[in-house]
């Protein structure tokens, strides 16, 4: 496509965490720099804008991400990479630039970049990716092109997964908990971030029952960080809440958790159980929308919140 000229200038890739929009995106971006005209869509791996793309210094390629121990992509950051697009000299036919998590550009930077997209340098490409789209300003939305990346059935994943695993791995449970995504599946599979995730939910499931100081288990969320333990924390509430009205339905735990939790969930108020999740979307949002808040603190509110239960 790229080589017939014919190519729009924004897009947007939206979809869960974890199933392949960023390796998606930097494949493209390789094919539009590639000087090998013959590949068409695909990258030949061997000319020199597809070497310099492999060591991550080809000069018409911008990688836009929110720097090291921030969560924001800056107005400067953005203006720098415009800057670059319009000055830099050409050496391939295309300049990609790719945000990923463009959902975590400031308003001021978003609408920096607006003004670009609505009137793109001659070569520029714009490749936005988010799985929070609902977190980018409409006006950035609606100069873009979507791309959505549904979740892939199981059937096809499941035997691909457990072609990357030791046969040991639980491949459904792996699946499951990262919401069908197969990427965040497999980083799952790999580390100890699905243990860590049952000793979550082992410790909300003790909160909820009187069983532990909501400070002492907070304290231990604070480690792993909010952008990990909110989105677990908010797949337990649903799961509770799933499972109080659709008794039969498989919750994402594992299986001695998912006993204890059908056991809760058979107890729970429901409106009880409705006021956990709008505290945890509230909880979510407040971290989203704030640079320099108190995790900790956060955290905290939202242990005792639990506790709250007297069933
Ligand atoms: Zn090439």
């Amino acid at each position: 496509m790229q080589h017939t000229g014919r190519i729009h200038h924004a897009f947007l890739l939206r979809g869960i965490s974890g199933n392949g929009k960023h390796a998606f995106a930097m494949r493209w971006a390789n094919a539009l720099i590639c000087e090998d005209t013959r590949t068409a869509m695909r990258p030949c791996g061997i000319c020199r804008g597809c070497i310099l793309f492999g060591a991550g210094t080809h000069p018409d390629v911008e990688i836009v991400e929110s720097p090291p121990g921030k969560r924001n992509i800056g107005i400067d950051q953005i203006r720098e990479v415009i800057e670059h697009i319009w000055l830099s000299r050409q050496f391939a036919s295309w300049k990609p630039v790719v945000v990923p998590g463009a959902e975590c550009m400031t308003i001021s930077a978003a609408n920096t970049l607006l003004k670009t997209l609505e009137e793109p340098p001659g070569k520029a490409v714009f490749i936005l990716i988010t799985d929070r789209s609902d977190r980018l300003p409409i006006t950035v939305r609606s100069r873009c092109r979507f791309l959505d990346f549904p979740i892939p059935p199981k059937e096809l994943v499941l035997p691909w997964l457990a072609e990357q695993l030791p046969p040991s791995a639980d491949t459904g449970l792996l699946l499951a908990a990262s919401g069908g995504a197969p990427l965040l599946a497999l980083r799952y599979g790999k580390g100890d971030t699905l243990q860590q995730r049952t000793a979550l939910h082992k410790e909300l499931t003790m909160l909820l029952t009187g069983k532990a100081n909501p400070m002492i288990i907070a304290a231990r969320w604070k480690t792993l960080g909010c952008a990990v333990v909110l989105p677990w924390i908010l797949s337990y509430v649903i799961d509770l809440i799933r499972l109080r009205f659709r008794e039969e339905l498989q919750p994402t735990l594992h299986s001695d958790d998912a006993a204890a939790l059908r056991r809760l969930a058979g107890k729970l108020d429901s409106s009880f159980g409705y006021r956990l999740l709008d505290r945890c979307l509230e909880t979510r949002r407040v971290w989203e929308d704030s640079t320099s808040l108190n995790e900790l603190l956060l955290l905290e509110g939202l242990a005792i919140d639990f506790t709250i239960y007297d069933s």
